[in-house]
């Protein structure tokens, strides 16, 4: 989970500090995040230092966040306004920096997000219209002309991963551009236990029971201002699952792990992967992709295979490239084989990366000599 950064800590204690040059920041500009990036493309949290501000400036504009290992981490506010990128510094989208920047560095940019979204929905009090100041060691701001004091806001949220045998309940978002299957999951409402809301959420999203609800753990979410509670359950009563179409686009029982794969082929790459299809276990769904006329989908579905065909001129059903149609589809799957031109499979092993899969490629080149041979 996202806080799993051992041996790293973060403490999250407030103290009245003034900022050193050495200490590190986060700037945002909406979900986007300043980062030192060096000549050879590495990235990382930038220190004062790396502004070359003047100091009383950085001191007007910092607020102490948290502390990572014993370093200092602050929060650089620009009030009303963005902190403008300069040379050797960029805003990179931080979902996308999951697993390129260090897991520490991640965890503490979603908490740092968290707060600067909450620090910059608060500069002016809600009930008189006065400007919030800081309070004195503790994390709370407080109006100086009317005396309401804030403190951060984090929406609790449950998450429950629904059983029924080996099978798994698995949605997906309709309204969220989350291509990938997901938990169910809500945010708790006023007045409700996590139990409670666990229960409402699963019979709103899925229209079945649960029962044998058992807390599993939590995890804080920066990203949605959050802590998330998750927990295990089993179905009570009906499998029919109703979806509430507001909230989600799909909702399927899928069996657990290790028993769902994905296959994806392309030109050349095809004929190899129709003895595997026939081999492999469980169930698997095939994704072929051509230039232009399909062959060999038919061996696939001959064997009981679910076949989905992309070609460039649309011959066959879906017109484009066999990478653009699994993302369309969205499959789950808990291991993906791949075969055909290499730009396809890196476009591939990227996406399986993106879903968490892993995955199996073999190279076209290698097919000459009959053997082909899988890595991961
Ligand atoms: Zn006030």
């Amino acid at each position: 989970m996202i806080q799993d950064i051992f041996p790293y800590r973060l403490d999250h204690a407030f103290r009245d500090r003034e900022p050193e040059p050495e200490d590190c920041f986060f700037s945002f500009r909406g979900g986007e995040v300043l980062l030192r990036v060096s000549e050879n493309g590495s990235r990382r949290i930038p220190v004062f230092h790396d502004l070359g501000m003047p100091f009383a400036e950085v001191r007007r504009l910092a607020v102490f966040l948290f502390c990572m290992d014993g370093v200092t981490v602050y929060l650089l506010r620009q009030q009303g306004d963005v902190l403008p990128e300069r040379e050797g510094m960029q805003y990179l989208p931080l979902r996308e920096l999951d697993g390129i920047l260090p897991g520490w560095a991640y965890f503490a940019g979603a908490t740092a997000l968290h707060l600067a979204g909450w620090y910059e929905r608060n500069v002016y009090c809600g009930r008189c219209g006065g400007v919030r100041t800081q309070d004195r060691g503790r994390r709370s701001l407080s109006c100086p002309d009317c005396g309401d004091t804030v403190y951060p806001a984090i929406a609790p949220v449950v998450m429950v991963a629904v059983t029924d045998g080996d099978r798994l309940l698995m949605t997906k978002y309709g309204d969220r551009p989350l291509p990938q299957w997901v938990l169910v999951s809500g945010f708790v409402e006023a007045g409700e236990t996590l139990e409670e809301a666990a229960e409402r959420e699963v019979y709103e999203e899925t229209g079945i029971r649960i029962r044998g609800l058992k807390y599993f753990g939590s995890q804080p979410w920066g990203f949605s201002g959050s802590v998330i509670a998750g927990y295990t359950a089993e179905l009570d009563g009906s499998d029919q699952l109703h979806i509430d179409t507001g909230e989600l686009s799909a909702a399927a029982w899928q069996p657990q792990a290790g028993e769902r794969s994905v296959i994806i082929g392309g030109g050349l790459g095809i004929p190899p992967l129709l003895e595997l299809s026939k081999r492999i276990p469980g169930e698997a769904e095939v994704f072929l992709g051509y230039a232009d006329a399909p062959f060999m989908d038919g061996d696939f579905r001959g064997h009981g295979r679910k076949v989905h065909v992309a070609s460039q001129t649309g011959n066959g059903g879906f017109r484009g490239t066999v990478l653009e149609l699994v993302e369309t589809i969205a499959p789950f799957a808990d291991r993906v084989y791949a075969c055909g031109p290499r730009q396809m499979l890196q476009a591939v092993a990227e996406w399986a990366e993106r879903q968490g899969i892993p995955v199996q490629v073999s190279m076209e080149e290698r097919m000459a000599c009959g053997m082909p041979r899988w890595r991961s």
